[in-house]
């Protein structure tokens, strides 16, 4: 799983919590809502049927005033109209009546001279026979609202006249103030429907004195349009007013008497306390479990976000420098080197950190790669990357392709690295080096991060070991010797055992008589794939690890095997020059151990020369000296190798106990080269020819190519030639049928 994925999954988590906590938010007021609504329609119905009973009332309070006012009117036929009127009158006490009055044909005058227009209407609605009440007016002189009923008086059928009592409206008040039908959660108003406030209940929640009940703006404006649409068809209407910040709840009920309307209010958003409370309390436990809910899903989310956040820590980053470790670098540069070869891999390597943790501490090594991973991050740019790997390992993808450019950027953070003054310590001077491979020099067909990883490490390797060159190139030719040196060093034993290791000879001849007067044993390295491998290629590797020692024994035993086969065979044998690695020459045991071969063959030591290299004589002349005497005794030939390629001097030569001095290869091949003096060479190859015979020791003159080679030798007393012009390394086999052969015929 890598750090995009975890992040999506965060994000869809994430996503999924806001949604859950959304739908559990729109679920609780939903739900809230929904029991708002369920309660609001309660109380409602509650309000209606609570209207109506006042409605009701109102209605039999004038239903009863008008049939006691008809009754009053039958009595008339049977009295004065006046007397009987003024009797009733002193009842009062037992009626409402405020003024009666009766108009009978002679009073029509008097009615019309009325003050106000609705009683008028009243009376001339009566006179056609219909009782009714007038609108609500103001008493003349007191001022206070009264309100006029009205019957017709017909005692044989046909009206004669018409009866009236003006009332006080406080008959309504008493109506209006029974508190018991709205559970004192209300109060009511009588109101006309043009909003105009006819009978105000004194349980009012508005203290002023309101005209009409649209003053003040208590009643929102697009409320105020609903209400007097409704009044205006004598419908009834639902609706809110609010008041010192709270709403209250309006039904307006229609009276169907003078467009008069009941002006219900509930001051209380419940006809029952108690539902209400519980309602409350339900909404207060709801939303609390709600907010506990949303505050374990986010503590949840954060916990996972977290844990997360650690796992992608651990997981792709170095935890001491912060830097991506190497899991992430490869993940994020394995699709970019697949798409393009511009780029290239440092590898970057602190020398000698082991000593530093060792010498300053863990804790000053660790603020050192700190700053190394600073230095890093400040020379990148985008869409480069770097990470530490282990210890004091880092990497770094970069976008240059030229060795120029990117030694300049590398060299700068080895100088920024350079200038770390850890644990304190300005004294210890940071030396880094660093391996490169550039993406566009591999050329390889399938592009990897590890074969990339690979090769960077090689370069890092070869940097390490070189001195001089702190930022070292990957080439593919050094690697593909490094793959070779690799298989030689797992093979060299199996190969030693297996016998891979071949004797070749190479005849060394005579210059006098031009016979093979001996022959050098060459070793060819032949494993079960069948490509051979060259000495050059497996000797200098097996000098470093010490191998060539057992492989110089071996050869050894070889060439006294191929001798004492040869006398076997009836054959006169050559003597075989077997080399010796320098380590052979001194280890302890080597003289015994040659004894041991020649005792065990039962040869003469003259048929073996022991080929030693010219370096070893300026090692230690009197070791060597001592050691090529010993040997001498067991009769063996002693041959500097090489001679002149090296530091030999001809002093050297003097004190050295040898039998036998090959001119090294070198020497013919400057006589053919145009530019060396040639005259001076000659010179030199004189003198030393001159000097051996002095000493008895004789020449062998390697590399010899072309008859004029050896017309050259010759003309200065070399006393053998070996070279590619008598014979290249053959096979024993090859080498006794061809040179001894011909000799025993
Ligand atoms: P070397 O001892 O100087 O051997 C002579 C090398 O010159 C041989 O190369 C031989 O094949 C080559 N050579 C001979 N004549 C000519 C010529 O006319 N022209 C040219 N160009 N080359 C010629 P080779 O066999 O490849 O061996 C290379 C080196 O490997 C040897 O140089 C020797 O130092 C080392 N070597 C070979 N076999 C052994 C061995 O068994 N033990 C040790 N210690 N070293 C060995
Ligand atoms: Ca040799
Ligand atoms: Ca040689």
């Amino acid at each position: 799983m890598n750090e995009r994925i975890l992040q999506k999954r965060l994000k869809r988590l994430g996503i999924a919590v806001a949604v859950i906590s959304a739908a559990i938010l729109a679920a609780g007021s939903l739900a809230s809502f929904y029991l708002r609504n369920i309660l609001g329609e309660a109380l409602t119905g509650q309000m209606k049927s609570d209207a109506d009973q006042y409605r009701t009332n109102i209605l039999r309070q004038m239903d009863a005033d008008l049939q006691t006012l008809d009754t009053l009117g039958s009595l008339l036929q049977y009295g004065d109209a006046e007397s009987l009127i003024r009797r009733f009158g002193q009842t009062k006490g037992h009626n409402d009546f405020e003024q009666i009055s009766f108009y009978g044909s002679s009073g029509t005058e008097a009615a019309v001279a009325l003050p106000d227009e609705s009683v008028r209407t009243v009376i001339e609605e009566a006179w056609k026979g219909n009782s009714g009440v007038s609108r609500i007016y103001q008493e003349d002189g007191s001022g206070r609202n009264i309100f006029t009923y009205a019957v017709p008086v017909c005692p044989e059928g046909a009206v004669e006249g018409v009866l009236t009592a003006s009332v006080s409206t406080d008959v309504f008040l008493d109506i209006l103030q029974d508190d018991t039908i709205l559970g004192r959660t209300g109060y009511v108003h009588l109101i006309s429907d043009s909003g105009k406030v006819l009978v105000r209940s004194s349980n009012r929640i508005v203290s002023e004195d309101l005209d009409t009940i649209y003053d003040n703006g208590y009643i929102l404006p697009e409320e105020k349009e609903e209400i007097s649409r409704a009044m205006a068809e004598g419908e009834v209407c639902l609706s809110s007013f609010t008041y010192e910040g709270s709403t209250y709840q309006v039904l307006l009920e229609p009276v169907s008497v003078n467009g008069w309307y009941l002006f219900c209010v509930q001051t209380m958003q419940g006809a029952s306390r108690s539902v209400y409370d519980l309602m409350t309390n339900m909404r207060l436990i709801s939303g609390g479990i709600l907010l506990l809910i949303l505050v374990i899903i986010a503590y949840g989310y954060r916990l996972i976000r977290r844990g997360n956040r650690e796992l992608i820590r651990n997981t792709y980053y170095d935890p001491l420098t912060g830097a991506y470790n190497r899991r992430r670098f490869e993940y994020e540069i394995g699709p970019l080197i697949k798409k393009s070869c511009e780029y290239s891999i440092a590898a970057l390597n602190v020398r000698q950190f082991k000593f530093i943790n060792e010498i300053f501490g863990s804790r000053a090594a660790d603020e050192l790669l700190c700053h190394i991973r600073k230095v890093i991050a400040e020379n990148v740019r985008a869409w480069e990357y770097y990470c530490r790997s282990s210890e004091d390992l880092f990497y770094l993808f970069l976008r240059d392709t030229d060795r120029t450019a990117i030694r300049e950027r590398i060299k700068k953070i080895i100088d920024g690295a350079a200038a770390c003054r850890f644990g304190g310590r300005g004294d210890y001077e940071i030396l880094m080096y660093c391996g490169v491979v550039i993406g566009s020099e591999l050329a390889e067909e399938d592009p990897d991060v590890q074969k990339s990883m690979t090769h960077v490490r090689f370069a890092l390797d070869t940097a390490r070991t070189s001195l001089k060159n702190n930022i070292w190139f990957y080439d593919t030719e050094l690697h593909e010797t490094e793959i070779l040196e690799n298989y030689i060093e797992t093979h060299m034993n199996q190969a030693l055992e297996n016998r891979e290791f071949k004797m070749f000879l190479q005849p060394k001849v005579d210059l006098q008589t031009g016979a093979v007067g001996g022959a050098e044993a060459l070793v060819r390295w032949v494993p079960d794939t069948g490509n051979m491998i060259r000495p050059d290629q497996f000797i200098p590797v097996f000098e470093k690890n010490g191998f060539c020692s057992s492989l110089d024994m071996y050869m050894a035993e070889q060439a006294c095997g191929q001798i004492r086969r040869w006398i076997d065979a009836g054959l006169c044998p050559v003597p075989i020059s077997v080399n010796q690695s320098r380590l052979l020459f001194y280890e302890t045991d080597y003289i015994d151990r040659m004894r041991e071969l020649l005792d065990r063959y039962r040869i003469p030591g003259h048929m073996i020369t022991l080929e030693i290299l010219e370096g070893l004589a300026a090692e230690n002349a009197g070791v060597l000296n001592e050691k090529i005497l010993r040997l001498k005794e067991l009769g063996l030939r002693i041959s500097m190798d090489d001679f002149g390629s090296g530091y030999s001097s001809l002093n050297t030569l003097a004190g050295l106990k040898i039998d036998e001095l090959k001119f090294d290869r070198d020497f013919l091949l400057r006589l053919d080269d145009k530019e060396v003096d040639r005259s001076r060479q000659l010179v030199i190859m004189n003198e030393i020819v001159e000097l051996t015979k002095k000493l008895n020791i004789r020449t062998v003159a390697e590399g010899v190519e072309t008859k004029e080679h050896e017309e050259l030798i010759r003309s200065f007393g070399c006393g053998y030639g070996q070279g590619y012009y008598y014979g290249r390394p053959v096979s024993a086999e090859v080498f006794s049928e061809k040179y001894l052969g011909q000799k025993s015929a």
